[in-house]
């Protein structure tokens, strides 16, 4: 470029720059505003000054698109005016969206199409409506958490929660902490600090996101001592175990793996006898907190809560949110000398639940009162049994509401063809629980021969409210047992925008992968070890 035109691009730029509105001005606008009323006057301000900031950067980078010409020719004073507005235009525009942009909630609800019902990447189970309302009103103001209503005077944590888990359960005694990992933390520490806790090798299980049987040891100042091997523990190992040192006997359902072929297990059983025998309390971690009989419902038979209260476990620790279906929580029940020894440890205040979660538990445990009543109202527990036949209507509804969006669409000559097809699939419980268990299911598959399906599932995951899908070979799998009834309009309207269909959104003009580059591996449901 020769010295005189670079001097005219300057001052170009500087003169156009002097055209962006001044803050104050803007603050006056009725929109701006309109905006202050919704965002606060603070707020406004600063994204308003953010925003013209942005503009300044982009006319001095030359980036911006619609002044490029009126820069070579200087301002001249018949488009002045002309240039003016639209600065002020995309101003405003900007300002809204950043506001926006700004104001979302990182935090977002999803939907889920992953056919992972108890998915720990996307919250466990959803609470259903009656539990969120309880959850709500006791959470929206004041309640009798710690205060003791007869007497008047402060009282205890979840009395009333306690007494609804002894009824549904069997047990004795109860008590919920923060979660399931934190229970087990709790229990060792004031049952077995300083002393030996016998375990098989088959159950040192290691759940996912950092929770191992052997670490939660160290940490409650337990020593393991493991008996004897992967495959198979006899009673007389644990018998054999038993010392001046051992402080409890514990026993771990491997929620997440199964060990099968030349194996053998101490039921709990024989190992209650011989903690009956010894006075040693028995504990039993089982992971997910089912409380109904799943073969009922044609899925494996899991160890249920009652069945380990029944069985003589003295001390039974789980999770609120596995199959349990409630909040995040780890709820330890049995015998009561041994809940009141934990929860006068210290380590019981600082894993206490809040008063959201208490609030939830009561009302989840209530509808155990009544089984069947359970299945119908908890969500994880509905989208568990719901036959696949069900599932299979479903998809064929929301496949066919969806084709008659995109056919219909408002023919902008952007947006792509895109196939809606319902495919046999297989969801999964996850949280690590039913590990084998392949669920039957339906999802609508969704495939655009222009749009790779990795790029249409990163796109239905940017949206305001994001969708997440699972990817099989080039289709979009959107998987209909966790989509639940009233997503379904919500994925219609989504397809309906077209907006996630164009042919292309990127503001560069981006290529579309050829057919043989290297994509993601197939990602089918994963048995979610991991939780
Ligand atoms: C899931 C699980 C835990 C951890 O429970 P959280 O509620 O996730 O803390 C502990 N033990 C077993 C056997 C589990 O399956």
């Amino acid at each position: 470029m020769k010295q005189k035109e670079i001097c005219n691009d300057k001052i170009g730029k500087r003169n156009i720059c002097r055209l962006i509105p001044r803050v104050d001005s803007l603050m006056e606008e009725k929109e701006i505003r309109e905006m202050i009323r919704e965002y606060g006057y603070n707020c406004v301000l600063r994204v308003v000054r953010q925003t013209l900031d942005e503009l300044r950067e982009e006319i001095r980078n030359g980036t911006r698109e619609e002044i490029q010409d009126e820069i070579r020719e200087k301002i001249r004073d018949e488009i002045r005016e002309e240039t003016k507005e639209q600065i002020r235009k995309s101003a405003m525009e900007r300002i809204g969206e950043n506001l926006r942009k700004e104001m979302r909630m990182n935090l977002t609800s999803v939907v889920n199409g992953t056919g992972i019902i108890l998915h720990t990447g996307l919250g466990r189970a959803p609470l259903g409506e009656e539990v969120l309302r309880h959850a709500a009103a006791v959470a929206g103001g004041y309640s009798n958490l710690e205060f003791d209503l007869g007497t008047g005077k402060r009282g205890e944590r979840c009395v009333n929660f306690d007494e609804t888990v002894c009824r549904v359960t069997g047990a004795e005694a109860a008590l919920a902490v923060n979660n399931n990992a934190a229970a087990m933390l709790l229990i060792l520490s004031s049952l077995a600090s300083g002393g030996e806790v016998v375990v098989s090798r088959g159950e040192l299980v290691e759940i996912g996101g950092g929770f191992r049987i052997p670490e939660i040891m160290e940490l409650g100042g337990a020593l393991l001592r493991e008996v004897g091997t992967t495959n198979r523990t006899r009673p007389e190992d644990y018998r054999k175990a038993i010392g001046e040192e051992t402080k409890a006997l514990l026993k771990v359902h491997t929620s997440n793996y199964r060990i099968i072929g030349y194996t053998q297990e101490t039921p709990l059983e024989k190992l209650a006898a011989l903690g009956e025998e010894t006075g040693l309390p028995v504990i039993q971690d089982l992971g997910s907190g089912v409380l109904i009989d799943l073969a009922k419902y044609g899925l494996t038979h899991e160890p249920m809560v009652q069945e380990a209260v029944k069985g003589g476990a003295d001390v039974v620790a789980f999770s609120g949110d596995k199959l349990l279906g409630g909040p995040q929580a780890g709820i330890i029940v049995g015998r009561k000398k041994y809940i009141d020894k934990m929860k006068r440890h210290p380590l019981a205040r600082a894993l206490r639940i809040d008063k959201f979660t208490a609030a939830a538990l009561e009302a989840v445990f209530r509808q155990y009162l009544d089984p069947d009543r359970a299945v119908e109202r908890i969500p994880a527990l509905g989208m568990l049994t719901r036959p696949a036949e069900t599932v299979r209507k479903d998809a064929e509804k929301m496949a066919a509401r969806l084709s008659a969006v995109i056919s219909a669409g408002d023919a902008s000559s952007d947006r792509t063809e895109a196939d809606i097809t319902v495919e046999a699939c297989v969801s999964r419980a996850g949280g690590g629980s039913l590990p084998e268990e392949n669920i039957e299911s339906y999802a609508v598959a969704v495939s655009a021969p222009e749009i790779t399906a990795e790029e249409l599932a990163s796109r239905l995951r940017k949206l305001e409210r994001p969708v997440i899908g699972r990817i099989s070979g080039e289709k979009l799998l959107l998987d209909m047992r966790t989509i639940r009834e009233e997503d379904m309009a919500y994925l219609e309207s989504v397809f309906r925008d077209g907006k996630i269909l164009q042919r292309d959104m990127s503001p560069q003009k981006k290529t579309y992968p050829q057919k043989n580059e290297i994509r993601q591996k197939d990602e089918m449901p994963r048995k979610e070890g991991e939780q």
